[in-house]
């Protein structure tokens, strides 16, 4: 059944759908069924993951990107990895992501008031969400809400969404730009934006796809890909980031090439909210902008 394909398999995702296209067709089906329960009685839930400013002498804490979580009732954890490419593909991401972004800006704003810790968190705006006529004004409105100041809330816009209508992208890139937001661009060489395009894109950092890193240090003419990717950043004088890192090594070299800001299972998982406050306790964050441009 779709249960028993889903069971165990969070990590491994991939092979939830080794199973029959019947399988997989109704596994799709419930999860679609179940999005508007789960949605009021609160089965999504929003983790926290640090990133790391690895320009300092010791590595800082400078951000965190808040990651989705669905807990089923029935079938247990269920990966992103499944359930966003479907709600993409089934009118309900936006949805999701409105849900996402209003827990991220509260935290941020109830870690500031009861912490007294200011941490810049990201979230991922969906290659869907950027065509929602209303996305702009939701976004200012839930930073007014909250009392949250420019670059606190930051976006994650996947580099994929800038294929299809570009032109209409960039300009809502530009608008959110306008009205003090910073955009990350995810998952970067990961195979849609043509180099051409970087030079216009309106973008505060480029976040590498996972890939890059994870080749790299396993063939060396991936190394130097990697290296190219960050000289590429420094062009456009935008911080790189580098996501799934996940060994002192990769950190070590990844600092030596010139990247400037880490995330992955090496500093930390993605934690949900209430150990994530204790890990912000520990790691008491620089309180700095680690997204502001480069000089030179
Ligand atoms: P992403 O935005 O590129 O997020 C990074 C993914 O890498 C996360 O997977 C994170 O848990 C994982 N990761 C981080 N460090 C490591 C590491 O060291 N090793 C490994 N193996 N993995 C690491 P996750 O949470 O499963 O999310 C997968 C994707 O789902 C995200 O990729 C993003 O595209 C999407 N997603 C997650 N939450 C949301 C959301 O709230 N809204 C939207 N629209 N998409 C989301
Ligand atoms: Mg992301
Ligand atoms: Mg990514
Ligand atoms: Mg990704």
């Amino acid at each position: 059944s779709a249960a028993d394909t889903v069971k165990g398999n969070f990590t491994k995702n991939i092979a939830v759908y080794d199973d029959s296209l019947h399988d997989r067709e109704m596994l799709e089906q419930q999860l679609i069924e179940d999005f508007p329960a789960a949605l009021r009685e609160k089965q999504f839930d929003v983790y926290f993951q640090p990133k790391f400013d690895v320009r300092p002498e010791k590595p800082v804490m400078c951000s965190a990107e808040a990651l989705v979580r669905w807990k089923h009732p029935k079938l247990g954890m269920i990966s992103p990895g499944i359930f966003i490419p479907l709600f993409e593909n089934n009118g309900l991401i936006f949805q999701l992501d409105c849900y996402v972004w209003t827990e991220a800006a509260g935290r941020i704003r109830d870690w500031k008031e009861r912490l007294g810790i200011t941490l810049p968190v990201s979230v991922n705006v969906s290659r869907v969400d950027m065509y929602e006529p209303g996305l702009v004004d939701l976004l200012r409105e839930l930073c007014e809400q909250n009392g949250l100041h420019d670059g606190e809330l930051l976006l994650e816009v996947t580099e994929s969404a800038y294929t299809g209508n570009s032109e209409q992208i960039v300009e809502k890139v530009r608008q959110l730009r306008e009205i003090g937001f910073r955009i990350e661009m995810d998952d970067f060489g990961s195979g849609y934006s043509s180099l051409n395009m970087l030079s216009t894109l309106p973008i505060d950092a480029l976040k590498l796809d996972m890939q890059f890193i994870r080749n790299a240090f396993k063939e060396k003419k991936d190394t130097r890909l990697l290296e190219m990717m960050i000289r590429l950043a420094e062009t456009f004088r935008v911080p790189v980031i580098a996501e799934g890192v996940e060994t002192a090594e990769q950190v070590a070299a990844l600092k030596e090439m010139g990247c400037d800001i880490i995330q992955g299972y090496y500093f930390s998982r993605p934690l949900p909210g209430a150990d994530f406050e204790t890990f912000m306790l520990e790691n008491r964050p620089a309180g700095g902008d680690c997204f502001r441009p480069k000089e030179g």
